[in-house]
C-alpha cells in the first residue's frame, strides 16, 4: 500500500441539507435545557466535539459540565439525525464520490480512511444513508479528540497499525472541503485535495494554498493522478 487516504464526510462525501447541524443543535438544547446561541455560528470543519463545546461555554456552561453531558448529547444527536435522514431530510452524495470511492476502493496501492469531526456513530449513520459505509477500514472521529489536528494524528497512527506499515508525507492524502482541512495538512506535511462541493467556492479556498483543489471529483482520472502522482 502507498498512500493512506483520509475522507472528510460533511461537504466532501455527501451533504445533509442541514440535518446534522439541526439534530446538533436539538440535542444541545434537549440535554442541557437551554437556548443555543447559534447566530452565525459555523459547523463546517470543526469537530462534533469542539461544536459542543464552543456552542455551550457561550451558552454559559463551564467546559467540565459540557463534558459530563456528551454522551448524552451523543445520543440524542444521532437519533435526531436518523429521524430526520428518515423523514424529510435526504443525505446526497457529492459528485464523482460514488466512482472515486469505488475506484480507490479496489486498488490495491490505496488504504481508504476517514477523518472527519462526526463522531463515529453519526458518521456511520451518514455514510450508511447513501451506501457508502462499506469502504472505510480505519480513521478518526469527533469523539477521538475535539481538536482536528489531534484526530489526524490519531487517524495515522491507526491507519498505520491496519496497513502494518508507516504513511509518511506525501503518501498520506487527506481530501476534505474546508479551510479547516487544508490546515490539518500543512500541519502534519501530508498531501491535500481539496474540493469546494462543501460550503466554500474554489475561489475561498485557493488563497489557503491546497495541493490540489477541484471543483467536484467528478473527474476521477485526474484525482487519482493528484493521489498517486
Ligand atoms: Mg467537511
Amino acid at each position: 500500500m502507498d498512500r493512506l487516504i483520509l475522507f472528510d464526510i460533511d461537504g466532501t462525501i455527501l451533504n445533509t441539507g442541514g440535518a446534522g447541524s439541526g439534530a446538533m443543535l436539538e440535542a444541545l438544547k434537549e440535554v442541557f435545557g437551554r437556548d443555543v446561541p447559534h447566530e452565525g455560528y459555523r459547523m463546517s470543519g470543526k469537530t462534533d466535539t469542539q461544536i459542543c463545546l464552543e456552542l455551550m461555554t457561550s451558552a454559559g456552561l463551564s467546559e467540565e459540565e459540557v463534558r459530563t453531558g456528551l454522551d448524552a448529547v451523543w445520543a440524542a444527536y444521532v437519533a435526531g439525525v436518523q429521524r430526520r435522514l428518515s423523514d424529510g431530510f435526504e443525505a446526497k452524495v457529492c459528485p464523482g464520490v460514488q466512482e472515486a470511492v469505488e475506484r480507490l476502493h479496489h486498488d490495491a496501492r490505496a488504504l481508504l480512511g476517514l477523518l472527519t469531526g462526526n463522531i463515529r456513530a453519526g458518521a456511520m449513520v451518514k455514510l450508511g444513508a447513501v451506501g457508502l459505509d462499506g469502504y472505510f477500514r480505519t480513521g478518526a472521529f469527533g469523539d477521538d479528540h475535539h481538536d482536528r489536528h489531534r484526530l489526524a494524528d490519531i487517524a495515522l497512527e491507526r491507519g498505520q497499525q491496519e496497513a502494518g506499515r508507516a504513511f509518511t508525507g506525501k503518501e498520506v492524502v487527506i481530501i476534505g472541503d474546508t479551510p479547516n482541512d487544508i490546515a490539518c495538512g500543512q500541519h502534519l506535511g501530508v498531501r491535500t485535495v481539496i474540493v469546494a462541493t462543501g460550503t466554500y467556492t474554489v475561489e475561498q479556498l485557493r488563497p489557503h494554498n491546497p495541493d490540489h483543489l477541484f471543483e467536484t471529483l467528478k473527474d476521477t482520472d485526474r484525482i487519482l493522478d493528484a493521489i498517486f502522482g
